[in-house]
């Protein structure tokens, strides 16, 4: 369908009337952004209803986590029609980017819930019949703000804006049923719409809900509400995200809310294909589902319930399990990989339990060794070996990652079932993460290749012959991004950063394994070796941080008190100033990420190595022409076997040696022969910043002091790192150095998540 302008403003201009009683000069700034993103969904642009009945095999993605962002630009360029409904905007005097304002639909912590995210995305723009499952938490990830250095959290009101881009839809409901209450459960359809190809994919969210929402009777009878509490219960379920990322919280709630998501999920999907008169034996013919890490895995006992309360056999149901499921694993950090206390669950899922104990049985009939295979074991359940034991796939997310998989986590189980590991490197889509926030260099790129690229990223490498050509174009479109982020950094942090400046980044969840303690005791080594002369001519650079910290992990949290401490040592230093300057942005989020990825000079990705699973904001950096400083971990590898490793920055200390100096790790002598090192880890105890909580204290007791000092290995590759950093710092601004930028877009065909999509539905879940 084409636009028509004058049918979209009346159809605008009716939902205004209709909705909010107002009219297109007078609507609020939300009630247009609401009429404008209805109008789109009700005028055909893209025929949802068409596609996603669809009566080809489906495949269900199951995850706790969406991290969507913004959807307006993104819907409306996908459509094909955001210049136009710009103009039209325009032409009644309105300003289609005052929809920057609205606030992102952040259902996630960090990488995982954005790679679903990609992954629906690219799955739409690819006509790959895939869907998202998962849980409408009322509130998102928390709002993050900093009060004096410390991390300030408040609830993330999303829904604030509205949410006109996803529909109720009432018919579908279902009631999950847990030993103590029973909640309704209503799914709300958002439509993810492929690449200008008309192909219309769903991500249904489920809200849960009190099945009787009022006692009316109890109340008649001046016995009062006697449901409150139970209807109280009932919605908590889904009031709000855990905001934990590689933490496992063992919460009654956070079970709850596991289980509520794959039971209505798989609920609704059973009645339907029931309905429809098809043999449940042979679900696996119309779907399959990716678990995205542990956090969906019950799935796989409440499908076993389900299936043998419609007469199957446990054999029967446990054949379809293990034909329709795949796990991907996430994280080999130890506390990440769920466990659950048996209690636990049996209490509040005693027929789900009775699957569990059935698995479990099952594998000790196959008279395996109950040493190294076990689902329950002293009380405990653990959900990977539960979804390794039942999964027809498993797959890592980066080659470096698998094979930690394959030799060390789950090395038994490899060894057991050699054919269910496979690899699957993450990928983020071209669309998002180039077209839509660097358009300009999406022109320049368009101008010497044309647009095969937008759907097919391996085209990029065309652009290599033409980066000569390029590099002044590149380097003013760089220039001007840099100068928007700094005014919007301006605004919104008070920080004022000169152009000029190197723009180094880095942007992630606050981790320790992450070692943004590495990047700023190196900061601090740079202010002091400058304002003591030791340190000469050294480039003008602005360090840009980026992260959220769990809110009950102290260490993360005494990490970003330490970098605002420096910021403010640092900002305010008029000697360092011509040199240096240090921000943290606050409440870093997708629509955060779309402005700094075009921006950034340098991509720190600086995890010890065999920490990052993949990592994905190493493939956005790259795509928009950014080298990167980082380590050999997780989708680093392959970033440099594309790009070439003489156009990244690579230090550090390997996955194999990590593996032999962790044994007789002493950081203390590392210190004693490094005085700048030492000097910069005072900081922290020698009264240089307030530290009134005590905070930072702690932290140079986690890298000097108790059993494992510095687990992550910071101190090992400080000097490494700074002599890497340092001179990508000096580096810069040559034509070798622009040139390596655009040699590592050209490169990034790989991460397309065109690719990772597709390799799932050939390799997995095998849908077209
Ligand atoms: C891409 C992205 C991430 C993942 O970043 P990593 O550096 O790969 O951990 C986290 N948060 C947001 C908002 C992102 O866009």
């Amino acid at each position: 369908m084409t636009f028509e302008r004058k049918q979209f403003l009346a159809d605008v201009g009716r939902i205004l009337a209709a909705d909010y009683a107002t009219d297109l000069s007078r609507a609020t700034r939300k009630e247009l952004y609401n009429a404008v993103s209805k109008a789109v969904m009700q005028g055909a642009y893209a025929d949802w209803s068409k596609t996603s009945a669809g009566g080809k095999k489906r495949c269900g993605y199951f995850s706790a986590e969406f991290l969507m962002g913004r959807a307006i630009f993104n819907n409306l360029m996908n459509l094909g029609i955001l210049e136009e409904v710009e103009g039209a905007l325009a032409s009644v005097g309105q300003d289609l980017n005052a929809f920057e304002e609205v606030e992102d639909a952040a259902l996630g912590n960090g990488g995982l819930g954005r790679l679903a995210a990609c992954y629906l995305e690219s799955a739409a723009s690819k006509g790959l019949p895939l869907d998202g499952y998962g849980i409408r938490y009322r509130y998102g990830l928390f709002r993050q703000t900093f009060v004096d250095g410390y991390q300030h959290e408040e609830g993330d009101d999303w829904l604030r804006w509205g949410d006109p881009w996803s529909v109720r839809v009432e018919r579908d409901a279902v009631t999950v049923r847990f030993a103590d209450l029973s909640v309704r459960a209503v799914p709300y359809d958002t439509p993810i719409f492929g690449y200008r190809n008309g192909v219309v994919n769903t991500l249904r969210l489920w809200s849960s809900e009190p099945v009787q929402p009022f006692d009316f009777s109890a109340f008649n009878e001046m016995k009062g509400d006697s449901k409150a509490k139970e209807n109280f219960e009932a919605t908590k379920i889904c009031d709000v995200l855990y905001p934990n990322d590689n933490t496992m919280v063992g919460k009654m709630l956070r079970l709850r809310q596991q289980y509520f998501m794959v039971s209505a999920s798989l609920q609704d999907i059973v009645r339907k294909q029931k309905a429809a008169g098809k043999d449940l034996l042979a679900l696996d013919s119309d779907y399959c589902f990716q678990l995205n890490d542990t956090h969906p895995v019950i799935a796989i006992p409440e499908l076993l319930r389900i299936l043998q309360q419609e007469g199957c056999t446990f054999e029967e149901a446990f054949g379809v399990c293990s034909r329709v499921f795949n796990f991907t694993n996430h994280t080999i950090m130890a506390e990440a990989l769920e466990k659950w206390d048996s209690l636990a669950i049996a209490d509040l899922l005693p027929d789900v339990y009775e699957q569990i104990v059935g698995c479990q049985k099952r594998l000790e009939n196959e008279g395996l060794d109950g040493s190294k295979f076990y689902i329950i074991r002293e009380g405990t359940v653990h959900m990977a070996n539960l979804a390794i034991y039942v999964a027809a796939k498993v797959n890592g997310v980066a080659e470096i990652h698998t094979n930690i998989l394959k030799t060390e986590t789950f090395r038994d189980w490899y060894e057991l079932y050699p054919e269910k590991f496979v690899n699957i490197t993450n990928g983020i889509t071209p669309r998002r993460w180039l077209l839509l926030n660097n358009p300009r260099f999406a022109r320049l790129i368009d101008e010497k290749i044309g647009t095969k690229w937008h759907t097919d990223l391996k085209e990029i490498r065309k652009i290599k012959p033409h980066i000569a050509d390029m590099l002044p174009s590149f380097q003013v479109i760089k220039a001007e991004n840099k100068r928007k982020l700094a005014a919007y950094i301006k605004e919104h942090e008070g920080v004022e950063i000169p152009e000029n400046f190197i723009f180094d980044v880095q942007v992630k969840r606050l981790h320790e394994y992450k070692r943004q303690m590495l990047n700023a005791l190196s900061i601090l080594y740079f202010y002091y070796g400058i304002k003591d002369g030791s340190i000469t001519d050294f480039p003008p650079t602005a360090f840009i941080f980026g992260a959220k910290a769990a809110p009950g992990y102290y260490m993360a949290k005494a990490i970003i008190k330490f970098i605002n401490e420096i910021a403010k040592l640092v900002n305010s230093d008029e000697e360092v100033a011509p040199y240096l300057r240090v921000v943290f942005v606050q409440n870093y989020n997708v629509s955060y990420a779309e402005k700094i990825v075009c921006a950034a000079d340098v991509s720190e990705q600086i995890s010890m190595a065999g920490m990052e699973a993949s990592g994905t904001s190493n493939m956005k950096f790259m795509l928009n022409g950014t080298v990167t400083l980082g380590t050999m971990d997780g989708a680093n590898v392959e970033i440099c076997e594309e790009a070439g490793a003489e156009n990244e920055y690579i230090f550090g200390a390997t996955v194999d040696e990590v593996a032999t100096i962790k044994r007789f790790y002493w950081p203390l002598e590392i210190i004693g022969q490094n005085p700048a090192l030492k000097r910069a880890l005072d900081t922290m105890i020698d009264g240089t910043f307030s530290d009134e909580a005590g905070s930072l204290k702690k932290l140079h007791e986690s890298l000097t002091a108790g059993h494992t000092p510095d687990r992550y290995l910071v101190l090992l590759d400080f000097a490494d790192y700074v002599r890497v950093k340092e001179e990508l710092l000096r580096d810069y601004g040559t034509e070798e150095f622009w040139t390596k930028c655009l040699l590592n877009t050209s490169a990034a065909g790989k991460f397309s998540a065109d690719r990772a999509v597709s390799e799932y539905a050939k390799l997995i879940w095998h849908i077209k």
